[in-house]
């Protein structure tokens, strides 16, 4: 069964990524189609946010990419479960 849901990228708003249809449709496994990165991406996101950062410190001491892309995680995280519970 397909699943589709609101582009990350754009919010719904359109761009190139979902080719300007505001929206992105699963139509088989993510666990396939999600690169090994993405995967390793939500463990550490996770780790950082229960306080285990992959660098040795604090904030300061991570990537700023890094923790760019652990902040969108949690943000799709806690939006994923907003949509799952009808909460806006
Ligand atoms: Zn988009």
């Amino acid at each position: 069964m397909p699943y589709e849901t609101e582009c990350p990228s754009c919010s719904g708003r359109g761009c190139d990524d979902c080719g300007g249809g505001g929206s992105l449709r699963l139509t088989g496994c993510p666990r396939r189609t999600i690169p090994r990165a993405a995967w390793e991406m939500l463990d550490a996101a996770e780790l950082y946010e229960k306080g285990l950062p992959p660098e040795h410190g604090g904030t300061l001491d991570q990537a700023a990419d890094f923790v760019r892309a652990a902040r969108f995680v949690w943000n799709e995280e806690a939006r994923c479960k907003r949509q799952l519970t009808g909460d806006r």
